[in-house]
């Protein structure tokens, strides 16, 4: 294969979920879950805003830092109390929430394809999320068990989509050039400025999220056609 480098974006992509709705249903069982210790109104605004700090982040310090520190700057809980409900609530609740999700097996084709093809294989997900929910998402995904080389998280990462920051810090962690790599997303903002920094992207439409298109995308399809891309006949 052409590619040193294959890039997914986990939600909508490899994983088959509309985004809206799946983190509609996230906020109200995590604010139902933090209820007994913060208000919900007040919980919702807070995280709404730590969520905006940490999407904005310039690069000093981790998106987990980021968004900690606005959002307990938010609320009158110390984080000593509150940490531990989170993570029972990655543990338990939230992994409810992939009940009816159904696993695309061309999903897994993908991106065994890249692997025998010699890539480097990334999960590129916009790092907003803590390790642990990403490899629960995965799981709903069927591909909890693939070796990718490097899984973009909160605690990894400095920013995020379409930050080219993000994508050089992935770059840079792996030992690959843009030019090498193919970013395979649904979103026409945050995974094709991949190519700001030479990747080659490919949109997948099944769950297109459009937001104009500040780069046009190498290639777009569905499923058959990126399967193709990465037999070498795209
Ligand atoms: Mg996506």
């Amino acid at each position: 294969m052409r590619y040193k480098g294959v890039f997914f974006d986990l939600d909508g992509t490899l994983l088959p979920v509309d985004l809206e709705e799946f983190i509609a249903r996230y906020i109200e069982a995590l604010t139902a879950k933090v209820a007994p210790h913060v208000e919900p109104q007040r919980f919702r605004k807070a995280l709404l805003e730590s969520t905006a700090k940490m999407m904005n982040n310039d690069g000093s310090r981790t998106n987990e830092e980021a968004f900690m520190e606005a959002f307990f700057a938010r609320v009158d809980i110390e984080p000593r109390e509150l940490v531990p409900v989170f993570e029972d609530f990655y543990r338990r609740e939230y992994r409810l929430l992939g009940r009816g999700i159904q696993a695309r097996p061309e999903a897994r084709r993908a991106v065994e394809l890249a692997a025998a093809g010699g890539a480097q294989v990334v999960l590129a997900t916009n790092p907003l999320f803590p390790r642990m929910a990403v490899e629960v998402r995965l799981e709903w995904a069927g591909l909890d068990a693939f070796p990718f080389r490097h899984i973009t998280t909160y605690e990894n990462s400095r920013y995020c989509k379409p930050n080219p920051g993000y994508y050089a810090d992935i770059l840079a962690a792996t030992g690959l050039r843009g030019e090498e790599c193919l970013m395979v997303g649904n979103d026409t903002l945050e995974d094709l400025a991949a190519a700001e920094l030479g990747f080659d992207t490919f949109l997948l439409e099944d769950f297109l999220i459009e937001r104009g298109y500040p780069h046009a995308p190498t290639w777009r399809g569905g499923w058959g056609d990126l399967l193709d891309v990465l037999t070498g006949n795209g």
